[in-house]
């Protein structure tokens, strides 16, 4: 990880509903998606994305197993994390992240253990308060495998070496 990038990351999360959550660093917090399925390597598969509350950077490092009874109850464990680059442009022009998430379109180069390269986040409509859908595609260049599937071949954590049903137990 580059000290002068931000750094990426990804739960894997098995709460009531299993999910994947994304999370980005931006301006000190984790700008995070809830992604049901995780994401794919493969520039054909589109992947709903869904916005979630920002979280902060220390929750970045967590992983275990979140109580009954308390918010996101339910085992949490580090998928992926990494650093990532906006690569964002209109017309040919760098556009800032946030200027990106609030049109709605992002993409992101990421450096990470088991997924590296572009990902574009599209903003399917907006919504009153944080909830919103979005779609992760991977876009197309040296990183893209449609052979690959990161989630099932590769459900390891990347500082533990457990999987999420080891973390259960
Ligand atoms: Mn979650």
């Amino acid at each position: 990880m580059s000290a002068d990038k931000p750094q990426f990351l990804i739960q894997q999360h098995h709460a009531s509903t299993a999910h994947y959550d994304f999370r980005l660093e931006v301006d000190g917090v984790l700008v995070s998606w809830a992604v049901p399925k995780g994401l794919s390597t493969d520039p054909r598969e589109k992947r709903l994305a869904i916005r979630t509350d920002d979280h902060p950077l220390a929750y970045g490092t967590f992983e275990g197993v979140i109580p009954e009874g308390e918010y996101g109850a339910g085992a949490v464990l580090l998928w992926d994390r990494g650093s990532y680059e906006n690569i964002t442009e209109t017309d040919g022009n760098a556009v800032g992240v946030r200027e990106a998430m609030d049109a709605g379109h992002l993409v992101v180069r990421l450096s990470g253990k088991k997924l590296c390269g572009g990902y574009a986040l599209q903003r399917l409509r907006k919504q009153n308060g944080h909830e919103e859908d979005w779609l992760i595609i991977k876009t197309k260049d040296d990183e893209a495998d449609a052979r690959r599937r990161p989630t099932s071949t590769q459900p390891e954590s990347v500082v533990s070496g457990r999987t999420i049903d080891e973390l259960e137990d």
